[in-house]
């Protein structure tokens, strides 16, 4: 919150007198608006007319007010909630205060937001932008309806009514019949409080198109009206500092859970990668040996070959054999192919050079050897 209480109730004060030279007359709003004393749940006594209708929900309902939302103002609120999960929203409802036989009931008909609502700000604050854009929807769209309540939002903090939520109520939604409605939209729930005469009460249900809807109700059910306003009592004020308090250790662990989640999912994730690498491995090892492995020769056909040993005739077999050679296997056996043939090559040269020196050896000895008389060869002939 930024601004100090005392700031927010001269802001209010302020919008608050400039809206009442705004409001259209006839309409009673800005009477209700400035009802800060005399606060009750019955119209009566306001000038405000209730209309006759029939409650849209069921018989001998057990609660201090009956609110009936329509569908569509019940769908247009919960969508603006869940606009900002971080940053509070906040809105008027408008409708019409109805009676039948079993006595006063808000029917809340539409929801108008707050659009020019400081966003800025971590708490609501209903400021004169707001104000003049909310008259202007109003009496646009729904002339014939009024102000019944605001509602706005407490995103991932619970649904208790801040010393400042009683303080608007009281200051600015103090009308008959006007209720304070608030909701989590990180939960979905919902409490609605209004003003009576022994101070601000929650109640424990709502009606959306006739079905029930439950609503938060706090251990102490009801607040003390007096304990709201600025300079009010003590014990109020720490409990408000509880509430505070309470809801930040809930954030706390929520933020706590968050991170603990994500590490056990990164977890599981780099245990995932590691099992899957080991996997990987191990497969590729076993098909590895699996195709390096020599196996024997398998024997396809025999092919029988006569040979002649001395004077007989001797069968031999030859096998034509298959033989599955490894890659490996047949690269060494290329390689060793190629050095023979290159040893084969190199040999069949030496022997060359050494035929090309005997010959040249033999061209030199030949002239000498047919001039001068060979004794031997005469020795031959002479027997
Ligand atoms: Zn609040």
């Amino acid at each position: 919150m930024n601004r100090t209480r005392e700031e927010e109730s001269t802001h209010l004060k302020n919008n608050s007198v400039n809206r009442t030279a705004q409001a259209p007359s006839g309409k009673g709003e800005s009477a209700t608006m400035l009802a800060t004393e005399k606060i009750v749940v019955s119209p009566s006594g306001e000038s405000v007319k209730p209309v006759r209708r029939q409650f849209p929900g069921p018989r001998n309902a057990d609660v201090a007010l009956r609110v009936a939302f329509e569908r569509r103002a019940n769908a247009d609120l919960v969508a603006h909630a869940r606009e900002s999960l971080e940053l509070e929203v906040c809105g008027v409802l408008v409708g019409e205060i109805c009676q039948d036989d079993e006595g006063p009931f808000v029917h809340v008909q539409a929801a108008i937001r707050g659009t020019a609502a400081s966003e800025a700000s971590t708490h609501v604050t209903f400021t004169q932008a707001t104000w003049t854009s909310i008259h202007q929807t109003l009496e646009r769209d729904y002339p014939k309806l009024r102000i019944v309540g605001w509602y706005h939002t407490h995103p991932g903090f619970g649904v208790e009514f801040s010393d400042m939520d009683l303080f608007i109520q009281q200051n600015f939604f103090g009308g008959p019949g006007q209720i304070a409605f608030v909701t989590d939209p990180l939960s979905g729930a919902v409490a609605i409080c209004l003003n009576t005469a022994s101070g601000v009460r929650y109640l424990p249900r709502f009606w959306v198109d006739g079905r029930e809807q439950p609503c938060r109700v706090p251990a102490a059910k009801t607040l003390e009206a007096a304990g709201a306003v600025p300079g009010g009592a003590a014990a109020e004020a720490g409990s408000s500092e509880l509430e505070q308090l309470e809801a930040r250790v809930s954030q706390l662990v929520q933020a706590m859970d968050e991170q603990l989640s994500w590490q056990h999912n990164f977890m599981l994730f780099c245990g995932f990668f590691f099992c899957l690498g080991v996997i990987v491995a191990v497969g590729y090892f076993i098909i590895k040996t699996y195709n390096s492995r020599l196996e024997p020769p398998q024997v396809r056909q025999m092919i029988p070959v006569a040979i002649q040993v001395g004077d007989k005739t001797v069968m031999l077999g030859v096998g034509v054999v298959e033989w599955k050679v490894p890659d490996e296997l047949n690269a060494v056996m290329l390689q060793e192919e190629l050095l023979r043939k290159a040893a084969e090559e190199r040999e069949a040269k030496e022997i060359a050079k050494k035929l090309q020196k005997e010959g040249k050896s033999l061209t030199n000895a030949t002239p000498g050897a047919t001039n001068p008389p060979n004794p031997t060869s005469a020795a031959t002939t002479n027997k």
